[in-house]
């Protein structure tokens, strides 16, 4: 398997934070759609390592945010409303992104993932994408049931120092409630209480579910089954990459097991 070289801090940081990934062969511009705890976390950080692509989230910017000591207005309100489950305004949302812009120029691709979550933020990015001379190639549509999402969102637990991820039944640490990486306590997400999933799934419902037939209109939209394993999961994303014509030079390699997620 290749080795990503991206810099997440550019990212998370902005600014001028060096990165400077070796391409893997054509950059890949994916967004990643699907309902919390469908596994695009997951599956984004094995297509990065795959395709080469920059794994954007904004759902990590706004945690990685958490640790700000003075945070701004907008971020403290953004942090309250990811606390309840809530979207964070678009406004934050779009800007935060715009901010980072450089990352979606990257030589490697990326892979968003967590944004565009409204239509809002659809049209945002793409008039962005305009303005730098970029278009998507792709969004891929993770889909899952919503039992089975609310049983792996409530069962995940992370690991606050190294962010592996684990799940109380499916894939358990080996002493209970202890990294196997680190030693360190597993928490569980503030937003996967069982009173925020309600929320999240609420707002999904209503905001990024139309979404899909946004970019099913723009002919850019695949479903993929999100179930069965990690591994399954993204052979099946990766035969849906590889299946389209202007994909003909892809030079990814599917690879096999990988851990739960987001
Ligand atoms: P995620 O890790 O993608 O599940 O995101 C965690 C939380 O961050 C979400 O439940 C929202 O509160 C917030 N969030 C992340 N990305 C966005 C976005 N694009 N728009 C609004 N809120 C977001």
């Amino acid at each position: 398997m290749m080795t990503s070289q991206h810099n997440q801090a550019a990212w998370l940081q902005a600014g001028s934070v060096p990165c400077e990934p070796m391409p893997y062969g054509r950059p890949y511009r994916l967004v990643l759609l699907g309902p919390p705890g469908a596994g695009k976390g997951t599956q984004a950080e094995l297509l990065t390592r795959t395709l080469g692509t920059c794994h954007l989230s904004t759902g990590e910017l706004f945690r990685a945010a958490k640790c700000e000591t003075n945070p701004s207005p907008a971020l403290r309100a953004a942090l309250d409303a990811m606390h309840r489950g809530e979207l964070v305004a678009d406004e934050v949302a779009v800007e935060l992104v715009r901010e980072r812009s450089r990352c979606l120029c990257c030589r490697g691709g990326f892979l968003l993932d967590g944004f565009p979550r409204t239509l809002a933020q659809a049209e945002a990015l793409d008039g962005i994408l305009t303005d730098l001379g970029l278009s998507l190639d792709l969004v891929l549509n993770y889909e899952v049931s919503l039992e089975e999402v609310v049983a792996r969102l409530s069962g995940r637990r992370t690991c606050p120092v190294c962010q592996k991820v684990y799940h109380v039944t499916t894939r358990p640490p080996r002493v209970e409630d202890i990294c196997d990486g680190c030693g360190a306590a597993l928490v569980q997400r503030d937003d996967d209480r069982p009173e925020s999933i309600r929320v999240r799934m609420q707002a999904y419902e209503a905001s990024t579910r139309p979404l899909a037939a946004y970019y099913a209109r723009a002919g850019k939209l695949v479903s993929v089954p999100a179930v069965g394993t990690p591994g399954e999961i993204l052979n099946r994303s990766l035969q849906v990459i590889k299946a389209q014509p202007s994909f003909a030079t892809w030079s990814g390699q599917p690879v096999g097991k990988a851990g739960p997620g987001d």
